[in-house]
């Protein structure tokens, strides 16, 4: 409870140290990264992600309780499984925002890696306490990342990049166990698209909860280039569809996180 206080007191303390600067100074050099600057001085954000989670809290007990409930459409559910609830991990779980300031253009997911293993992580507001209730009820918390498996010269480890996200969680007070970690490409069919870990978990837990902050985290074949099962490409158009057909899960059994710094939204037409 200490850390968790004093990870509290962190970001009370940067969001503080920013007032120094006004957001608007920066906005005028720098108006590409007005959304950049949100997520990392607007107070607004911070009760966002604090809202999103609150209401995903109080949903917890009934959705675990209702056994006839999964928040995978068109999943079978088996009344005897389990409750888990699946989190993405960046800007859902873990506040990378200080990378986004700071790194060297273009992205690439080593220098992420690299920075990760180098800082303490942040947590999204909400998510220790969130976490610290799900796990209160029962329920099963899984963490699916497009954070990929990659080849780190000099490092034998098939998937180092495991490690570092696994330290990342629990740096900000969540312990978790390897098998409730699950990154792209660490299995042959786990590729970026997330619909089958998602199915993967469905085996064995009745998934009552998606947590994230693009919009693939809930729905599949919404990104611009189609990776696993999808046939179609993501569009502007067939995205927005896809929020109206499932439009009963927003804010019961999905709960989505603002990014407005980078994710599936920038790249589709
Ligand atoms: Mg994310």
């Amino acid at each position: 409870m200490q850390r968790n206080t004093s990870l509290v007191m962190a970001v009370f303390s940067s969001i503080l140290a920013a007032c120094a600067h006004s957001v608007h100074e920066h906005g005028d050099e720098h108006p590409d990264d007005l959304g950049l600057y949100w997520v990392k001085y607007a107070a607004e954000y911070q009760a966002i992600t604090a809202q999103v989670y609150a209401e995903a809290t109080n949903d917890l007990p009934h959705l675990a309780a209702d056994t006839s409930w999964t928040a995978l459409p068109g999943q079978d559910i088996d009344p005897g499984l389990p409750p888990a609830v699946i989190l993405d991990i960046d800007e859902t779980v873990v506040s990378n925002v200080d990378f986004q300031l700071t790194f060297e253009p273009p992205f690439a997911n080593h220098k992420l890696d690299t920075w990760s293993a180098s800082v303490d992580a942040m947590p999204v507001r909400g998510v220790v306490e969130f976490v610290t209730a799900a796990r209160a009820l029962g329920v099963t918390v899984f963490f699916v990342t497009n954070r990929p498996c990659q080849p780190v010269k000099g490092n034998d480890t098939f998937c180092p990049q495991k490690q570092t996200t696994i330290d990342d969680i629990r740096e900000l007070g969540i312990d978790v166990e390897p098998n409730y970690v699950m990154l792209a490409n660490e299995r042959p069919e786990w590729d970026r698209e997330k619909l089958t870990r998602r199915q993967h978990v469905a085996k064995t837990h009745r998934v009552i909860m998606l947590v994230g902050d693009d919009l693939s985290d809930f729905i599949p074949c919404v990104r611009e280039k189609p990776a696993g099962p999808c046939t179609r490409a993501g569009t502007q158009a067939n995205r927005l569809e896809d929020v109206e057909r499932y439009r009963d899960y927003w804010g019961s059994g999905w709960y989505i996180l603002p990014n407005p710094m980078h994710g599936s939204w920038t790249s589709v037409e």
